[in-house]
């Protein structure tokens, strides 16, 4: 039985985690407290540390904490130390060797012509190759971000104003970034290329606002005006908004795994709700691996659009099996070996009467490395299911993503070393089925994958990378991505 320790680790860590979220307002009073909110609502992209710059017409003030929005950004920390009427601001996960203060974004640097901040959500695949130039000419690097190199590029370019400078530094970089960033003047926004992460356009009576996801407009009352395009580049002054495309034009990439996991289920992404895509998701997900069983249960809280979508399909009923502990901390520690041998279930706790001699269909988002599958399985059969079946939401995961998501390496991904029936046999189910790559596609509205040329980027099922990846010697490479891939 495992210890306490194993039980949260397992539970909490056991998912693709997306690892940003940024938000910016230009041209309203208590912008930092708009901030602040509009954080909240992205909580769920980044729980570890935020971070908030605002300016108030003569300086700028830098706000930053471990932690979470809501203990840490208190109304004295923001009314008395974020004035202003522009502000942007970052949440942040991070993992070992990516944590720490000098790591919580938004950076701000005083650059020749005066201050600039810059918010990040993604992740740079050539970073470490431009770092190494940039060190060699004698750059000084003040943490282990990727997002930092941006800074370095717009202030060593040589383009004569700061939109320049700022296109030339973006030109130079690869792989994902939807970047915030903000000078006396103005607020910028800004998707790479193939636009593999959203970032959305908002107006609060006449303010501007960048947000990566539309349920942060819908905490403040702000209008969604629309996604900024792939390769779009946005310059919002008091005059007004320019948008501008610097990049060569290519076909996009969004991340099929926003539709997945990340994005929250009441935000639109690129003209799609969360919530229905997950729903279609779990139909396709009937259709294509049907089961006898009594009662469908989802894994709450991810799975449970696919799990109402897999019942309205099937006809079976759908059931709350499985309750969450919504109180679980990351940062929990369990009072050691006295409880070791108790089977503590922090975070899920099966609800008996409803299990108990049923045929029981679970339906989850994702299985990384497997180990809260195998315990959740445990757990309902342990309250008396006849049968227990698992149907998975998305395909199985096979590659690590390099664009902004915390993925452990590609050996410890269970697909990546197990045939399905080996991992029905590792997770103790009656039977495993997961949602085919066409059927993914399918949900998010499209007739099928196209081979030649993806419409997404779906890398982590396909092992088809979109980008180069100049910093990686292979997706093994753990060194690099435990240094890279969990910073914005
Ligand atoms: S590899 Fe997967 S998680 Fe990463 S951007 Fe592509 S689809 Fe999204």
């Amino acid at each position: 039985m495992a210890d306490a320790n194993d039980v949260l680790s397992a539970e909490a860590d056991d998912h693709f985690h997306d690892e940003c979220g940024v938000f910016g307002i230009f041209g309203r009073q208590d912008a930092g407290a708009i901030v602040t909110l509009g954080l909240h609502a992205l909580q769920h992209r980044g729980q570890e540390a935020a971070g908030i710059v605002s300016y108030d017409g003569t300086q700028f003030h830098v706000e930053r904490h471990v932690g979470l929005i809501g203990d840490t950004f208190t109304k004295q920390a923001v009314q008395d130390r974020l004035p202003g009427s522009r502000a942007i601001g970052h949440t942040r996960y991070a993992t070992t060797g990516g944590a720490g203060m000098r790591n919580i974004q938004p950076f701000f640097a005083e650059l020749a012509d005066g201050g600039f901040a810059v918010a990040h959500n993604g992740n740079l695949t050539n970073a470490m190759t431009v770092q190494r130039t940039l060190q060699k000419q004698g750059a000084i690097f003040s943490s282990t971000s990727d997002t930092e190199t941006i800074l370095h590029l717009v202030a060593t370019s040589k383009e004569r104003d700061l939109n320049s400078r700022f296109i030339d530094a973006v030109r130079q970089v690869e792989g994902a970034f939807s970047l915030v960033a903000m000078t006396a003047k103005k607020m910028i926004g800004c998707r790479d290329p193939l636009g593999i992460r959203p970032l959305v356009l908002g107006d609060l009576d006449g303010a501007w606002i960048l947000a990566s996801e539309t349920c942060a407009l819908d905490i403040i009352g702000a209008r969604f005006v629309r996604d900024l395009k792939p390769g779009e580049m946005v310059i919002i002054t008091s005059k007004g908004i320019e948008s501008v495309f610097p990049f060569e034009p290519v076909k996009s990439r969004f991340c099929i795994f926003e539709y997945v996991y990340f994005a929250r289920p009441d935000s639109s992404v690129e003209g799609r709700n969360v919530y229905d895509v997950r729903k279609r998701i779990g139909m396709e997900l009937s259709n294509e691996s049907p089961v006898d069983a009594d009662i469908v249960v989802p894994v709450p809280d991810s799975g449970v659009p696919a799990a109402i979508g897999f019942s309205q399909e099937s006809g079976i009923p759908f059931e709350l099996g499985i309750i969450r502990n919504h109180y679980v901390g990351r940062t929990f520690i369990s009072p050691g070996d006295s409880i070791r041998h108790m089977g503590v279930r922090l975070k899920h706790n099966a609800n008996r009467r409803m299990i108990e001699g049923k045929r029981v269909v679970l339906v989850d988002d994702s299985i990384v490395r497997g180990t809260t599958s195998q315990k959740i399985v445990q757990m309902v059969r342990d309250a008396g299911a006849r049968e227990v079946h698992m149907r998975i939401a998305s395909p199985p995961t096979r590659a690590s993503c390099f664009y902004g998501v915390d993925t452990p390496e590609k050996a410890k991904l269970l697909a990546s070393r197990m045939s399905v029936d080996e991992m029905a046999d590792f997770i103790r189910v009656d039977s495993l089925g997961f949602l085919s790559i066409d059927g993914l596609y399918r949900a998010v509205g499209e007739a099928s994958r196209n081979g030649e040329q993806p419409q997404f980027c779906d890398a982590c099922f396909t092992g088809e990378y979109p980008t180069r990846l100049a910093d990686f010697d292979g997706a093994d490479n753990v060194r690099t991505l435990s240094l890279l891939a969990n910073n914005g």
